[in-house]
């Protein structure tokens, strides 16, 4: 082993960090190549004599093979993160590629880290060394060779999408059925005589079109939670049971273990069972499994039995129950590895309101939840639990002290956050500002040549128009990741919600009385109020009659129910009265 050190003695100076972005596909497929990975970015670390610890080693894996363009890179933020704390001061990226194939982002990204005076070193592209004279060659030499690269990469990119959509639109215009993934239930592939045995159209399993014939004729009065009964009680094997080889386990973990609602509902609404195959805009015709007059009138019975659920209430303003989706089963969450999300309902013919984890009172057909023990945790009745928070979280408003300490420290966290945010678009307007330059300096050219009108300025003018293009195209794309990185929500409070939580604060008792529904919730929402149930956190009453108590772990930006439930770091620190069920008061972290 090389590497291994602990944290507090590496020496940022001679301490690296790398970076790769990899796609999953690839690494499912072909496990070596990962190796081979690693031991170049090792070889690195060893060619330019620094230690690569293994906790700075950052890498985000990417669903599509092609991409790279993403932002959602859990990684690059903490490579990001760690290089503003300045735990290292050189970067190792085996190939451009791997660090985006997005020029501008490219661009910005290896501006923003070499802001925190971290050396970028590449696989694949010369070390350009900084010129201590202030000589600007070097640095001009240098961006040139990583815009060739990262547009290289892009390019590469566009290829391979251009590649496959192409392929698949081709195919379809040809008439022929475009193979993607397996083919749908009832149907199997029909291959040509090609060397590759490319897919050219569906012939009918007749197996399998039995099931689709009969799912359709008793869904025309049962619904789909019935039909999976009946496929369950007649051990009918769900769609993809007979595949042997599954390439990318994360898509097809699950496929062929049990029918699902939506695999029934997809059967029961495609087109392609009325032998329309449709692929973007193109339609052709293949065999078809069912009737049009059975496909239509299940189309109706379905629509009748949905309008019988009544609109959905999630984020509308009269959604009467406050804490909809911000209560999490513990003892449930622990067990899947999930977050499980208590479900707001209106359960008995009273019509009260209830929260309950929907493993409480598992459906009996549901395949999500066979073989799954019920969940001890009681149901709770929506009015007393919202009464009990919403009186914690006025008496919260009520404590000055604790409150300006809460708000303060949701500030700084925003802060926190807006320091990388900050960051991040000053790199983005200092690329902007570049390639304002590299564009006026083309025009500039561009008119001298035009000017000159020798043979030799002819020829050099269709590179400095493409020189003035690429510019301006990035300009546009940088332009665009500035509009997004100024759009984008942070952590903590902003000055106004801060500003807005003071003056609820300060009309408290009015509050406490008059604020309806939609209201309440806007307060909730402003101090992102959340709760864990379970088996820690205080002790609260979720039903009067037979009386019932459950543990509760409040969070939000301040602090609610007289514990320390902000969830900052610091408030750990805080010591707080806490009262025991037995009447007792101590002094609890
Ligand atoms: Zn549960």
């Amino acid at each position: 082993m090389t590497t291994v050190q602990p944290k507090s003695e590496t020496d940022p100076q001679f301490t690296a960090a790398s970076y790769e972005r990899v796609s999953r596909q690839v690494q499912a497929l072909y496990g070596h190549g990962l190796k081979r990975q690693e031991r170049n970015v090792d070889e690195m670390a060893r060619d330019n004599g620094v230690v690569l610890p293994p906790d700075l080693r950052f890498r985000d894996g990417v669903d599509d093979n092609a991409s790279g363009a993403a932002w959602e890179l859990p990684d690059l933020d903490r490579c990001m993160q760690a290089a503003r704390d300045g735990r290292f001061k050189t970067l190792l990226i085996p190939t451009s590629d791997r660090w985006t194939r997005d020029t501008p982002k490219g661009l910005w990204m290896t501006r923003q880290i070499r802001a925190y005076g971290v050396r970028v070193v590449w696989g694949d592209i010369p070390d350009v060394p900084q010129a201590t004279d202030g000589n600007p060659y070097s640095e001009h030499w240098r961006q040139k060779m990583e815009v060739e690269a990262f547009m290289d990469a892009e390019l590469e990119r566009n290829k391979i999408r251009w590649r496959t959509m192409n392929g698949r639109r081709d195919k379809a215009a040809a008439g022929r059925v475009v193979g993607q993934g397996a083919a749908p239930y009832g149907y199997a592939y029909v291959r040509d005589n090609s060397p590759k045995r490319l897919v050219c159209g569906l012939a009918v399993v007749e197996v399998q079109a039995d099931v689709v014939r009969e799912l359709y004729a008793r869904a025309r009065t049962m619904a789909i939670g019935d039909l999976l009964q009946w496929l369950a009680a007649e051990r009918i094997p769900p769609p993809g049971a007979g595949r042997t080889f599954r390439k990318v386990q994360r898509y097809t973990k699950n496929a062929g273990t049990c029918w699902n609602d939506l695999s029934v509902y997809r059967i029961l609404t495609s087109r392609l069972y009325l032998g329309e195959y449709t692929y973007h805009t193109q339609a052709f015709p293949v065999p078809a499994i069912v009737p049009a007059d059975l496909f239509e009138e299940v189309g109706i019975a379905l629509a009748s039995r949905k309008s019988r659920r009544g609109a959905a209430r999630n984020k509308t303003e009269s959604d009467e129950f406050l804490f909809r989706g911000r209560l999490i089963c513990e003892p449930c969450s622990a067990r899947t590895g999930t977050v499980v999300l208590l479900h707001a309902k209106r359960a008995n013919n009273m019509g009260e309101r209830y929260y309950l984890c929907p493993f409480r009172f598992p459906r009996s057909h549901g395949a999500r939840f066979d073989g799954r023990p019920r969940c001890p945790l009681p149901s709770i009745r929506a009015e007393v639990l919202e009464t009990h928070a919403w009186a914690a979280l006025m008496a919260a408003l009520r404590d000055p002290v604790q409150l300006r300490i809460d708000i303060e420290d949701a500030r700084t966290r925003r802060r926190l956050d807006d320091h990388g945010r900050e960051d991040r678009r000053r790199a983005i307007e200092g690329s902007i500002a570049q390639q304002e330059r590299q564009l006026a300096g083309a025009a500039r050219r561009i008119a001298a040549l035009e000017a000159e009108g020798t043979e030799q300025a002819g020829e050099e003018l269709p590179i400095q128009a493409q020189l003035r293009d690429e510019a301006k195209e990035l300009l546009v794309r940088l332009r665009r990741d500035l509009r997004e990185v100024q759009a984008m929500p942070g952590v903590g409070v902003s000055a106004d919600e801060a500003a807005e939580l003071e003056r609820l604060a300060a009309m408290v008792d009015e509050v406490e009385v008059t604020a309806n529904a939609a209201e309440r919730r806007h307060l909730i929402d402003l101090v992102g109020l959340r709760a864990r149930i379970g088996d820690e956190g205080e002790s609260v009453v979720v039903q009067v009659k037979p009386k019932r108590e459950t543990m509760i772990t409040w969070a939000g930006v301040i602090s609610i129910a007289g514990q320390a439930s902000s969830d900052s770091p610091t408030s750990l620190l805080n010591f707080v009265m806490q009262s025991l069920p037995s009447g007792r008061l101590v002094f609890a972290a």
